[in-house]
C-alpha cells in the first residue's frame, strides 16, 4: 500500500536519515523541505534570496511560502503514489494546510524523540556532502578522518546552521512553534512516537513497526 508518512522531531533527531530509509524501502520520494531550501540559497534562486537570512539564523521560513513549495512539490508525478515528508510541517498552520492538501488521503504520522542535551551534540558533530547532501555523524569514527563523504567522495561541511549557538536557538523554535503542531496529530490513531535515542538501526526498526501497525489498522 502507498506510504504516506510524516517524520517530526526536533533539529537532530535523524528525521533525515530514517525518512531517506523508509523512503527507499517503500519506493517513494523523501521530501524534505530544509533540503528544498538549502538547494535554493546554493543555486541561488528568488527562494533561495528570499530564505537564505531565515535559515542561516535557525528561524521559520514563513508558512506561505513553505505550504506553497510543498504543494508544488506533492503534485509531482513521483509524489502520486506516495511520500515521506521530513522538516514538514513545522507549525500548526503548516499541519492544517497539509491536511486540506491531502484531502483525507490516510497519513502515517512518527515522532522521534531524543533529550535537548544529545541533540546538541550530535547536531554539533554532524557534517554534510557539499556535493550529494549525505548528512554523516563524526561521532561514526575518527573525526579528524571524517572529511570525505563515502557515498561520492565529495568534502564533508558543517552546515551553516550547525553551531552551537543556532542550533540552541533552533532548538527553542522547536519547543516554541513544532511542539504544539505534534498536539494536533497525537491523538490520531495513525500517530506514533518511537525514541531516538537508541542506535540508528533500531530506530528504524521502530518506525518501520509503528508503520506497519498503523497501515494494518487502515
Ligand atoms: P533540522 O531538522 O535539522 O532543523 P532542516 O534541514 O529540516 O533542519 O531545516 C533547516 C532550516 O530550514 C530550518 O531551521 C528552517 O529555517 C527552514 N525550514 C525547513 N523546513 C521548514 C518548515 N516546514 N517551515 C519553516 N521553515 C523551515
Amino acid at each position: 500500500m502507498a506510504l504516506r508518512l510524516l517524520v517530526l522531531g526536533p533539529p537532530g533527531a535523524g528525521k533525515g536519515t530514517q525518512a531517506l530509509r523508509i523512503a527507499r524501502d517503500h519506493g517513494v520520494p523523501k521530501i524534505s523541505t530544509g533540503d528544498m531550501l538549502r538547494d535554493a540559497v546554493t543555486s541561488g534562486s528568488p527562494l533561495g534570496a528570499l530564505v537564505k537570512e531565515t535559515v542561516a539564523k535557525g528561524q521559520l521560513v514563513s508558512d506561505d511560502v513553505i505550504v506553497e513549495l510543498v504543494r508544488v512539490r506533492l503534485e509531482e508525478d513521483d509524489a502520486q503514489h506516495g511520500f515521506v515528508l521530513d522538516g514538514f510541517p513545522r507549525t500548526v498552520a503548516q499541519a492544517k494546510a497539509l491536511d486540506v492538501l491531502l484531502a483525507g488521503t490516510p497519513l502515517a504520522v512518527v515522532e522521534i524523540r531524543v533529550p535537548d542535551e544529545e541533540l546538541v551534540r550530535r547536531v554539533r558533530g554532524r557534517r554534510i556532502c557539499e556535493r550529494c547532501g549525505t548528512t554523516v555523524s563524526a561521532f561514526d569514527g575518527d573525526p579528524a578522518l571524517a572529511q570525505e563523504c563515502k557515498t561520492c567522495g565529495g568534502r564533508l561541511v558543517q552546515r551553516s546552521d550547525d553551531s552551537e549557538t543556532v542550533v540552541r536557538d533552533r532548538l527553542k523554535v522547536y519547543w516554541r512553534e513544532t511542539q504544539p503542531m505534534i498536539g494536533f496529530y497525537e491523538n490520531r490513531p495513525t500517530f506514533r512516537r518511537v525514541d531516538g535515542s537508541v542506535a540508528p538501526v533500531d530506530v528504524y526498526a521502530a518506525i518501520a513497526a509503528a508503520v506497519a501497525a498503523v497501515s494494518a489498522e487502515r
